[in-house]
């Protein structure tokens, strides 16, 4: 397969428009049978569910070139079911596993020049979302919906060398016990947009989110779960908290961690007041695996975890090149973990 022409080393992290992209429509009940457009714009009533009341939802994942020349996602299977949680709670109609595996394999055979080669760190960042497209003005359900996913090759995460982030708690809060924290909803990211423009007005990175009910719990940043090693350096701590979107890298990071390198994991509520008991700090997600934590500041208070290194600590670093290299093909994966496109 011929490639794009494009700069793969030296890609950043922005959407580049490709060719095709897949789009089914839900109407009387039920979703056609989906196809590949060119079109990438999408024409809208003005009273569209999604534009009043922001009936919308989203996963993202990334496609790649394994080390053996496989075309492959990682775990799509969670983003499948992740969606249909999403779906159910916003009242929107839920698009089965088969029908998203099987626009997946249509869209990324259709952007195949885009899946960035082995080796080049860039990947094909892939966007499914679904919305609500029919005119709804009282407030409730669209009765007809569009999903569609699009792809679009980012760069690695961290060009020219790892940099440990500032983060600082948020005075706002992201989620609500019993709100919408757990589910990837557009709805959660407008919110936080105030919160993100503050904070790096304010010279930090990212925000930490603490529980709204009491302040006192860590809950996740804007868009990654949370993870903590113990000073021994034998244990990884995961918040817990039915607000925390559950983020696929840090389930499978958990995974790693118990199966791979024979840590020990706990997963409880995890207080920020207890945050100097550890030494490394993560940041979990799809675009950049972990991303080392180099400080938290809040409450007139400042934890580091970045003591005697630089970069990636060396747990931290463990579970990268561990999850990297399963991903990569380059170190045996669970059964079901990569699914393969060509
Ligand atoms: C998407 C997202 C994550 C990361 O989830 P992954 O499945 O690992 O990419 C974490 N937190 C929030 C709020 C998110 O929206």
């Amino acid at each position: 397969m011929k490639k794009a022409d494009l700069d793969w080393e030296n890609l950043g992290f922005g959407y580049i428009q490709t060719e095709k992209r897949y789009v089914t429509n839900f109407k009387d009940g039920k979703w056609d049978s989906g196809e590949i457009t060119s079109d990438a714009n999408i024409v809208l009533n003005e009273c569209a569910g999604v534009l009043q009341y922001a009936q919308t939802v989203f996963e993202g994942l990334k496609v790649y070139t394994t080390k053996d020349g496989h075309i492959v996602a990682f775990r799509p299977d969670l983003n499948a079911e992740r969606l249909m949680d999403s779906c159910k709670r916003l009242e929107m109609p839920v698009l089965s596993e088969e029908q998203f595996i099987d626009g997946l394999e249509k869209l990324v055979m259709a952007n195949e020049e885009y899946v960035p080669p082995f080796g080049t760190g860039a990947t094909l960042y892939i966007r499914p979302y679904m919305f609500g497209s029919n005119p709804v003005i009282g407030v409730k359900p669209a009765d007809e919906y569009q999903f569609r996913i699009f792809a679009t090759p980012v760069g690695p995460y961290f060009k020219g060398g790892i940099r440990p982030l500032r983060l600082c708690v948020s005075d706002f809060d992201r989620a609500a016990p019993h709100g919408t924290g757990n589910i990837k909803a557009g709805l959660n990211y407008a919110m936080s947009l105030h919160a993100i423009v503050t904070a790096h007005a304010n010279g930090y990175d990212e925000n930490v989110y603490l529980d709204p009910a009491t302040r006192t719990k860590i809950e996740e940043t804007g868009g990654a779960n949370m993870l903590f090693v113990s000073k021994d350096g034998k244990k990884i701590v995961i918040p817990k908290s039915d607000s925390i979107l559950p983020s696929i890298t840090r389930r499978s990071l958990v995974t790693v961690a118990k199966d791979y390198l024979d840590m020990e994991v706990e997963q409880r509520e995890v207080l920020f007041e207890e945050l100097g008991d550890f030494s490394e700090c993560g940041l979990c997600g799809t675009a950049a695996v972990i991303s080392p934590v180099g400080t938290i500041e809040g409450k007139g208070k400042e934890y580091s975890f970045q003591d005697g290194f630089e970069g990636r600590g060396p747990v931290i670093t463990k579970l990268y090149e561990t999850l990297t290299g399963i991903q990569t093909g380059q170190i045996e994966a669970p059964e079901g973990w990569i699914k393969r496109f060509a």
